[in-house]
């Protein structure tokens, strides 16, 4: 049984997520207490709830203490069933950071699964669906598996009522090197708007495009969703390389100005431009997962995040797989997966 800390490190719902993942990939129990310690609201919120049950149905799984603002539960994982799921965050709660749960599991199954996911695709705090579908899944998918993605309906904060579905085609996973990007093919910016004022998306590209102003024109764009799918509003911000495409998102908040989310994440992607790592600070943390289940490969990133070096502490303990996070010359971050 191994026990955690859940206010350690980062503190959030990831430790809690990539517990249940490694706990049905390794067969080992987990206790979980001070969950989301580091939180302004500590304990389990809907979403969290969600992710559990996920990785419990799929995983014949039996946990304790499942509840919202539950702040331990133990987790005694089962065997994975590959199968057609069908879950609801029931909130904007996040339908990729459920999928973050069970997708690995999943992936490495006996036989193809199908999911379908309700609650949120693009609110705060959590990767977007383009961020899934164009950032993560393009890397799974060199490891050996193919998984592809549908965004059905769009969810936002506070409705959430988004759903997404999911093809998992299983494979042993290979290890492989995400070092370089290659060239860059395409850049684009969409600011997509459901249920809110035209000029809002106007005022956030206008503001991206400042600062990402070798950009042409034309890569700026809006995209009206019919309203009755919002209140909502998701700035997507897109560089698309030879091998990899990054998406730098925010998204639309009462009482933060629009000039202001686009500007942090017009320079998160300037930031990005201007380093030549494979992986941005998002994509970093989700690909330790697969890296361990590989059993070895590299990739190059940005400054390694508080998620990242947390989700890598917890990775070793259930598997024994090492990382080295260590700098190249030129400041890069490379991310080894060391053989067990
Ligand atoms: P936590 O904050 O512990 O709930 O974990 C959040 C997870 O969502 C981590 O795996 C982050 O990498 C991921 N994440 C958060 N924000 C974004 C974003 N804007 N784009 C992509 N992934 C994100």
């Amino acid at each position: 049984m191994i026990i955690i800390d859940g206010s350690e490190g980062e503190g959030g719902g990831q430790v809690l997520r990539y517990a249940c993942a490694l706990s049905l990939l390794t067969g080992e129990p987990f206790t979980i207490e001070n969950i989301r310690g580091g939180r302004e609201k500590p304990g389990l919120m809907r979403q969290h709830v969600t992710a559990i049950e996920a990785a419990c149905v799929i995983g014949a799984a039996e946990c304790s203490g499942l509840a919202v603002g539950s702040s331990s539960i133990v987790f005694r994982p089962g065997r994975v069933t590959p199968g057609d799921y069908h879950f609801a965050v029931g909130t904007a709660g996040s339908t990729g950071l459920v999928l973050q749960t069970i997708l690995v599991p999943l992936m490495l199954a006996v036989a193809p699964s199908r999911i379908v996911i309700e609650g949120g695709t693009h609110a705060m705090a959590a990767p977007p669906f383009e961020f899934i579908e164009r950032t993560l899944l393009p890397v799974i998918n060199r490891m050996g598996p193919t998984v592809s993605t549908r965004l059905v309906r769009h969810g936002f904060f506070p409705r959430g009522g988004g759903r997404i579905e999911v093809e998992i085609d299983p494979a042993p996973l290979r290890a492989i090197a995400c070092v370089e990007r290659g060239a860059l093919r395409r850049v684009g910016a969409t600011a997509i708007l459901a249920g809110i004022p035209f000029d809002v998306g106007e005022r956030e590209l206008k503001m991206a495009a400042k600062t990402l102003a070798d950009w042409p024109p034309e890569a700026f764009v809006t995209r009206q969703l019919p309203a009755e799918q919002g209140p909502g509003n998701a700035l997507l911000i897109e560089a698309e390389f030879d091998h990899v495409t990054e998406v730098m998102s925010a998204f639309g908040k009462i009482g933060i100005p629009a000039e202001r989310l686009a500007k942090t994440a017009a320079g998160r992607m300037g930031g990005y431009l201007a380093c030549e790592a494979f992986a941005g600070p998002y994509l970093q943390d989700q690909l330790l997962l697969p890296f361990a289940m590989a059993g070895g490969g590299v990739f190059s990133t940005v400054k390694p995040s508080q998620h990242t070096l947390t989700a890598a502490a917890l990775i070793e303990r259930f598997t024994g797989v090492r990382f080295a996070i260590a700098p190249r010359e030129d400041g890069v971050i490379m991310v080894e997966t060391a053989a067990r």
